[in-house]
């Protein structure tokens, strides 16, 4: 596939990214799917076609699940200690090391991430597996003594075969933020990445054979969620499923996945405020929201897309919110200038625009972007927007954008500031800037989000749980907590000497 020079600063371009035709990874082998049914993935930036793509059915599905399910049933990986599977993780960590220019090339072409920020998803891709394999050669049980009768204690044991499937937004990142704990934990899995960016996952693909991992542990099946996604969610031999998407996609998958009972974890949607007191450090509130919004290209999950200040400050911090905004560079995602890609396809662009014609219908105030950027013609480019005085009601206040689009709402004081927080189905993430330690603490906690942030934009270190509440996610990622969606805990109670058993069928004496 040859792409056009795109001009700027490059180091790597477009047309240097080498993609062949992306075919399902099943049981160590790259096949095409058994319907020979494709489709295309676009370059965002251009909204021409990059490669074809096997479009998965429950045929693949079935190959991929029967695979993972021998693997797991009669192959090496659960049965092998701890540490040697972390030294194959270890190995899958320093290849993506080793070929980090592939991945991020294939990722800013299918996704349009630019490209300095796609570094830092790689680089966290890598650590991913480095970090999950130390976190299970640590992982240890518990014992109980129960007076000298007994010894209870508990074990960690893999589950089985996992469903993992991964959004468009960050999929290399999002996807290894998988993977890596559940094979650490012993499973074997199937990953159904997004149909809008299989680049990364076929790649990923590649490297776990090159680095020796057995057959059938990893495999991807690439395709639609209506049928590859709902197929895998539906699958009798699949034991857990975890999920990061849309929250209505969450829903159907727990319908879907009723019957046959599974395990799931779910990361959702977010509307994350970010509430800016006005004893907070200006300067570096600013840093902050400007960062929360406008990186990943607005497309992330824990997004400040809900700026709330309190009164006194409120038209300054808008205002310098939006000169910042202004002067973010929009353009083409392998240039190293650029700070703000292209929304992922045409159909999510059309649908940013439409959140953007509510907020002007329901009286909010266009302080900045609002449109593509002046003689971009082709491509999904959107400026990067403020609207000021958006009220409660509005859409754009409820409802995740998913896109450079930052709303400004003002406050009182703190009772009204959680209330505009909480005023929102989601609960994943939240910010707070206030230099008033008490307040920081006592706002924080009176959000209903599984994240908090005090004066810091989203840093994230790997032991904390991750996720959220309400229609945000059920369940939490991260460190030991990944172990126990990707372990079941066993239980065994063992007697130490001759306790009591009552005796039933005994005549009595
Ligand atoms: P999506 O729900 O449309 O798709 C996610 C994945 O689910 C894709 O692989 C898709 O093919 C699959 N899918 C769709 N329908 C399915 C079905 N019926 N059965 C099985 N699989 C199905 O989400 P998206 O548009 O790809 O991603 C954006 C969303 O993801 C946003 O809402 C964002 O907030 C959320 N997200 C959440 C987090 C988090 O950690 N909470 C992180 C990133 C993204």
């Amino acid at each position: 596939m040859s792409h056009e020079p795109r001009g700027g600063a490059l180091t790597l371009t477009a047309d240097a990214v080498k993609v062949g035709p992306q075919l399902h990874f099943i049981d160590g082998d790259f096949r095409a799917g058994r319907d020979q049914q494709t489709f295309e993935t676009l370059d965002p930036s251009t909204n021409r076609p990059i490669a074809m793509v096997a479009a998965g059915g429950p045929a693949d599905v079935d190959a991929a699940v029967a695979a993972a399910r021998r693997a797991f049933d009669e192959g090496p990986w659960p049965r092998m200690k701890p540490a040697e599977r972390a030294a194959v993780l270890r190995r899958v960590a320093a290849a993506i090391r080793e070929q980090a220019d592939d991945f991020i090339g294939l990722e800013c072409l299918d996704v349009g991430m630019p490209i300095r920020q796609m570094r830092g998803l790689a680089a966290r891709a890598a650590e991913n597996f480095d970090y999950f394999a130390e976190v299970i050669t640590a992982l240890h049980g518990d014992a109980y003594q129960v007076g000298g009768e007994f010894l209870n204690y508990t074990i960690h044991k893999p589950v089985g075969v996992a469903g993992l499937i991964t959004p468009w937004n960050a999929p290399l990142m999002l996807s290894t933020w998988k993977i890596a704990p559940c094979l650490a934990a012993g499973n074997t899995c199937v990953l159904k990445p997004a149909e809008w960016s299989p680049l990364t996952a076929t790649r990923l693909a590649a490297l776990m054979a090159e680095v020796g991992l057995p057959p059938g542990v990893f495999n991807v099946v690439h395709g639609f969620g209506e049928r590859a996604g709902a197929a895998l969610v539906a699958h009798p031999g699949v034991n857990l499923i975890s999920f990061t998407g849309e929250t209505t996609t969450g829903s159907a998958i727990m319908a879907n996945g009723a019957a046959t009972l599974k395990r799931y974890s779910f990361e959702l949607g977010g509307k994350s405020p970010v509430v800016v007191f006005d004893d907070c450090d200006p300067e570096r509130a600013l840093d902050g929201i400007v960062y929360q919004i406008f990186t990943l290209n607005g497309q992330r999950c824990t997004a400040g897309s809900r700026l709330l200040v309190q009164e006194p400050l409120y038209e300054e911090l808008v205002g310098a919110v939006a000169e910042r905004a202004r002067d973010i560079r929009v353009g083409d995602p392998f240039d190293e200038a650029t700070e703000l890609g292209p929304l992922i396809r045409p159909e999510h662009h059309s649908r940013v625009l439409g959140y953007l014609d509510w907020a002007h219908q329901q009286g909010a105030r266009l302080l900045a972007g609002g449109s593509p950027p002046p003689g971009r013609v082709e491509g999904n480019f959107l400026e990067a927007t403020v609207f000021a005085d958006v009220t409660p009601e509005a859409r754009v206040f409820r409802e995740e954008v998913f896109g450079p689009v930052l709303t400004a709402t003002p406050f009182r004081d703190e009772d009204e500031a959680v209330r505009l927080a909480n005023a929102t189905d989601y609960g994943l993430a939240a910010y707070v800037w206030t230099q008033d330690v008490q307040r920081a603490h006592r706002v924080g906690q009176a959000i209903d989000s599984g994240l908090v942030w005090i004066n810091s934009q989203n840093v994230r270190d790997l032991r904390t749980p991750f996720g959220g509440m309400k229609a945000s996610g059920i369940g939490r990622e991260g460190g030991h907590y990944s172990f126990e969606f990707y372990c079941e805990r066993q239980t065994l109670h063992v007697a130490l000497g001759e306790h009591s058993i009552p005796r039933l069928g005994v005549a009595s004496a």
